[in-house]
């Protein structure tokens, strides 16, 4: 359902029911090998079944060895979620029938992950939430099914499914949160915090759209006052924050209907289908002692040294939080300001860049232009797609604040630089931007206007101030729109003020 009528069954269903949620976020660490063998993670495009070994394949008589620099991720991300990291962590088999896995089982953390106990702060439209995290973890990834149609080919199965292991063993981090989570958008707000935090950490690119990070929502509903949770539902495939959030209010209202019509919730793992923007079952939730977790026999446990543990954190850069507030503290920036620039990593970096190029402009002045004329240019509004050049937006910003060019022309040629890419001074000359600030200048042509309208400037002298506004505007005209405004404004009231 969409449109008027599903909104209203969804706020109906919230003045009854509260939703429960805990988020599981699953990532692609950013490894150049898999996590327990040699094999290239560079897998994008890549012949199916071309990077895979006997480990990661699951033949018999071969020894899995630990990636370190996955380890490395994992242990970062718990610090940047102030998790306690573990100082001994142990692997366990996690094990299941399905194609996709030919080990017959996962390499996992059952039980001695390696980070715990995190938390996670970040902005909604109801002001600052935190999300508890219960664990950080570490395991391998699966192959993936193709359910191919082989038309056309001499095979009597006109349907089969292929099977491509390339993704097989490329270490994932698992993420789960406690159930704190009360709302759709508080739900889309963590995972967009944390993706922000893995890509500034530099552990993961994150990108939902690859599958790189994949989030899965647990939700179940109770109405308001009670405290005993609901049966939850898995839901997965969101393949958009937009979609994680539309996936877990279908969700909540799916289950207030179901409820309220007298049917029992059961624990099921659904899957968002886009087209119709609803959930549908996909299988019955499996049991935790289903998987026979045990100690992985072919790894022994690991230590994580304080010394590697200090080495580790002493490389972690500034967290997004820990910027906003030093862009509000250090540039006078707004909060809001401070969040769309740190938010968005092209703005950010277009932000530093263009103060870095040293031209003085204020980062104030810097800021306004990279949230407003840049983000509008970025998000396509203006039908062009390009780039800006710090350096060159740095030349933008001070040529504005020093009053050689209008405000107004500066949009103009920003949005000729982002379309074309020159150079801004030439852009400026080339479309005779730059204003006449000459006082000489000006005085011939304030002269000229007044003895040309003595009409406003008996007005003027008669009361009328608003004469003053036409009197700018005949200026400009007479300049072609080059004349500094405010210059003009100010040289007119004098003369008209004085010379009697
Ligand atoms: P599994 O792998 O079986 O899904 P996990 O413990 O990894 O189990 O994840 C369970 C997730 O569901 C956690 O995020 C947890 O906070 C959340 N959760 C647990 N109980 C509920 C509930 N009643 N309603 C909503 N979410 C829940
Ligand atoms: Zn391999
Ligand atoms: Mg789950």
């Amino acid at each position: 359902m969409t449109g008027p009528a599903a909104v209203s069954t969804l706020r109906g269903a919230l003045e009854r029911y509260e939703a429960v949620i805990g988020i599981e976020i699953h990532c692609q660490l950013r490894t150049a090998s898999k996590m327990f063998c040699g094999c290239s993670t560079d897998i994008d495009g890549a012949r199916p079944n071309s990077h895979c070994c006997p480990v990661c394949l699951g033949l018999p008589g071969v020894l899995p060895t630990i990636n370190k620099r996955a380890v490395e991720y994992v242990i970062a991300t718990g610090f940047a979620i102030e998790a306690t990291v573990a100082h001994t962590t142990r692997w366990d088999r996690k094990n299941y029938f399905y194609p996709d896995l030919p080990k017959g089982y996962q390499i996992s953390q059952y039980q001695l992950p390696l980070a715990a106990n995190g938390k996670l702060t970040f902005d909604t439209s109801a002001g600052p939430f935190t999300v508890r995290i219960n664990r950080a973890h570490l395991e391998e990834d699966t192959g993936r099914l193709i359910h191919a149609e082989l038309d056309g080919r001499r095979v009597s199965l006109a349907r089969r499914s292929l099977i491509d292991f390339n993704r097989c063993g490329i270490p994932l981090m698992e993420i789960v949160t406690e159930p704190d989570i009360r709302t759709a958008e508080q739900a889309r707000r963590y995972a967009e915090e944390l993706r922000l935090l893995m890509q500034t950490i530099g552990v993961s690119n994150a990108e939902m759209e690859n599958g790189q990070m994949r989030v899965e929502a647990n939700v179940s509903i109770r109405p308001i006052g009670r405290e005993a949770f609901g049966t939850r539902v898995e839901v997965k495939n969101m393949n958009s924050m937009k979609a994680v959030e539309r996936a877990i209010n279908f969700e909540i209202e799916r289950q207030a209907v179901a409820i309220d019509s007298g049917e029992t919730i059961t624990m099921e793992t659904r899957g968002w289908d886009e087209p119709s923007q609803s959930t549908y079952h996909m299988r019955p939730k499996e049991e935790e002692n289903d998987y026979r977790y045990f100690p992985e026999p072919d790894l022994p446990p690991l230590i994580t040294s304080p010394e590697w543990l200090a080495e580790i954190k002493a490389r972690q850069p500034e967290l997004p939080a820990a910027l906003r507030t030093r862009y509000q503290d250090e540039f006078g920036l707004s909060g809001y300001d401070a969040a769309v620039l740190v938010n968005d990593s092209a703005a950010r970096t277009l932000f530093e860049h263009t103060l870095a190029a040293g031209t003085g402009a204020s980062a104030k002045l810097v800021a306004n232009w990279v949230t407003g004329e840049y983000m509008r240019l970025a998000k396509g509004e203006s039908g062009a797609a390009g780039q800006v050049d710090p350096a060159e937006l740095a030349v933008l910003v001070k040529l504005v604040a020093d009053g050689v060019i209008s405000g107004t022309n500066a949009k103009e040629v920003m949005a000729e630089h982002f379309a074309s890419g020159a150079k801004v001074v030439a852009i400026v000359e080339a479309r005779g931007f730059r204003q006449i600030s000459d006082a000489g200048a000006l005085d011939t042509a304030i002269e000229s206007v007044l003895a040309a309208n003595p009409t406003a400037v008996a007005d003027y002298r008669a009361g009328k101030g608003a004469a003053v506004g036409f009197l700018v505007g005949q200026v400009m005209k007479a300049t072609r729109g080059q004349a500094n405004a405010v210059m003009v404004q100010t040289a007119l009231r004098q003369r008209l003020d004085n010379a009697e």
